[in-house]
């Protein structure tokens, strides 16, 4: 099987920290400036804001708030992956499928500054733990671009994907693709009244930690097994 997972609030915590990194970054680069704790509390509203679903297809290529396309938001990137927690389990969850044969992959949209994301990967210590490393948007490859490459290199198996925002399924993947829901409080909350559109997703299976991988890596294996 090939196991896919995406990265904030799937492998990490990086949501946790955010209002804190942008206090981080804002005694950096804007020492002189009143309100900061304020500032950071509405910056990360405005960040919240735009980790909103898009539901159906785009083109993965969105454009990044204003906040985000300055150097004061590299400073505070860096300081969120600082701030950034490893899930519980998340690296014996990775290795213990390695050992039982499965590919596992790293698999995520490029943050608004080009590079970032690999070096949050780098900065966490997952980067080398994956088997292989994808990563979308940011005007590099759209995400089904991304999902064709996985195909390409690893072929029609069985393909778990793994992402605390589950909106993103919507209309992607293929009949060979189990998707998995890491369910995240922080992420789940921008779902609001609208889990109505996860019946738009068939094979949907729902974690509430990254042990559940094991657990649905067996019930599909055993279900194919049965057919
Ligand atoms: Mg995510």
């Amino acid at each position: 099987m090939i196991i896919a997972f995406d990265f904030d609030g799937t492998v990490v915590d990086s949501y946790s920290c955010m209002e804190e990194a942008f206090v981080r970054a804002l005694e950096k680069r804007f020492r002189w400036l009143p309100g900061k704790r304020r500032l950071a509390r509405l910056l990360t509203k405005l960040e919240m804001h735009f980790e909103r679903p898009t539901y159906g297809r785009h083109s993965g290529r969105i454009k990044a708030p204003f906040f985000l396309r300055t150097k004061f938001s590299e400073t505070w990137f860096v300081e969120r992956a600082r701030l950034t927690k490893v899930m519980d389990g998340a690296v014996d969850v990775i290795r213990t499928l390695q050992d039982e044969g499965h590919t596992v992959i790293s698999f995520s949209a490029e943050d608004f500054i080009p590079g970032m994301k690999e070096r949050r990967l780098k900065m966490s210590g997952l980067y080398d733990v994956f088997d292989d490393v994808i990563i979308f948007g940011g005007g590099r490859m759209t995400l089904e671009e991304a999902f064709g490459l996985v195909r390409d290199r690893y072929g029609m198996e069985t393909l778990l994907w793994v992402d605390d925002k589950p909106w993103r399924f919507i209309g992607r993947g293929d009949e060979m693709t189990e998707y998995v829901w890491r369910y995240f409080p922080i992420t789940a909350r921008l779902l609001r009244d609208k889990g109505y559109v996860l019946h738009r997703i068939p094979h949907l299976h729902i974690i509430r930690d990254l042990w559940g991988v094991l657990d649905v890596v067996r019930n599909v294996s055993s279900r194919g097994s049965n057919r």
